[in-house]
């Protein structure tokens, strides 16, 4: 048990990593705790045969001054404007990306380098998976798996709409101002992704655009050339993205890579559809559906005193990584006003 913690935060992607550091910034005592080895959730790079593949989103964009100098501020190397060639007029993962105004900025060393960069000096803990939220004491808490129970003043769960339920119907009876958030987040849904890193042979002539968005294919979304990105590639990189409505009606079909490097093939030429090695992910929650989106986080006081905060992508109008930013960066400045904490 660690008893002087004002704020633990669930989930260490952007959102949950935002909240964090802006609470740690007016001298609160944080505790970060993620299911993963690693930090990033969503803004994930995966290395296969030694090259960064962003498997997630695959670059950062945005608008908001504060958002874009924190992208910029970290370490790696940019390719600003990425992706500067694109090909077809199919709907993008996020279709904000291409509004005007929009500022694109990917990273060399693979998109995970901003969250990693943004969480250093933050105290966390990894491997660390949530199994309930536990309403029942003086001081709201979390359940690890295996047991373990941590307490603070207040919990904050920056995670996807449907892992934040997941935690909610684990935690017994829940106060009224609890079980009414429960039901407002029941009304979203968040689109799925399957997604698969394929690296090709030497030699393969790299293709002409950075992204494409077919717009005839009911099996992909994207198709993203990733060694574009990366400085001197030893080898052509793409990522392939699946269209939702395929990838929801596909998430259990052990076949779908497949499926997806034979689209890859017909859109692109057979080279597409014969890399040397893969790396495929399903997302179930990648992205929030358009329609769920709220206008902010949420803070619901318990009865017991203390609370429970809720940030994530699904909290800030226009969903993605900006949104998980700016509503951790504002539920992390309502948690530390003088009145709340
Ligand atoms: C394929 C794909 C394409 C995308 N394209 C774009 C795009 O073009 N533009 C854009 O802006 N955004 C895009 N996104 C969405 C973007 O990545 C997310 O909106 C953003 O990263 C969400 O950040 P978050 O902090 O809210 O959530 P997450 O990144 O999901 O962070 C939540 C964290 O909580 C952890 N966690 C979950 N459950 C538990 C538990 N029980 N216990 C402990 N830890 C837990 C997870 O491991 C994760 O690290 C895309 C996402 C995907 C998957």
């Amino acid at each position: 048990m660690i008893a002087a913690l004002d704020v633990l935060v669930v989930g260490a992607g952007v959102s949950g990593i935002s909240c964090a550091r802006t609470l740690a910034g007016s001298g609160r005592q944080v505790l970060l705790l993620d299911r993963a080895r690693g930090v990033g959730g969503r803004c994930a790079t995966h290395r296969l045969l030694g090259m960064p593949f962003d498997l997630g989103v695959a670059f950062l964009h945005g608008q908001d001054p504060d958002f874009l100098a924190a992208v910029r501020a970290t370490s790696s190397r940019r390719v600003e404007g990425w992706p500067r060639i694109v090909e077809g007029t199919g709907r993008p993962c996020q279709p904000e990306a291409f509004r005007p105004g929009e500022q694109r900025v990917a990273l060399a060393d693979g998109v995970t380098a901003f969250p990693k960069h943004l969480s250093e000096g933050l105290p966390l803990r990894t491997a660390a998976r949530v199994e309930r939220l536990d309403l029942s004491g003086p001081e709201p808490g979390v359940v690890l798996e295996g047991g373990e129970a941590l307490r603070a003043r207040h919990v904050v769960l920056a995670l996807a709409g449907e892992q934040v339920l997941r935690l909610l119907d684990g935690a017994g009876e829940l106060a009224r101002s609890v079980a009414s958030v429960r039901a407002l987040l029941d009304t979203g849904t968040s689109e799925p992704s399957l997604s698969i890193c394929a690296a090709y042979p030497a030699g393969i002539a790299p293709p002409a655009w950075d992204a494409w968005y077919p717009e005839d294919s009911r099996v992909l979304q994207y198709l993203g050339h990733e060694s574009s990105k990366r400085i001197d590639p030893p080898f052509v990189g793409l990522v392939l993205q699946a269209q939702p409505a395929w990838s929801r009606a596909h998430l259990d079909d052990p076949e779908w890579p497949g499926a997806l490097l034979s689209e890859a093939a017909r859109l692109a030429g057979d080279w597409a559809g014969r890399p040397t090695a893969t790396h495929s992910h399903r997302w179930r929650f990648a992205r929030t559906d358009l329609a769920s989106e709220l206008s902010g986080p949420i803070l619901v006081r318990l009865p017991s005193g203390g609370s429970v905060g809720i940030c994530g992508d699904r909290f800030a109008p226009g969903g993605g990584v900006e949104a998980a930013w700016i509503s951790g960066r504002e539920l992390g400045r309502r948690l530390a006003a003088p009145e709340v904490a």
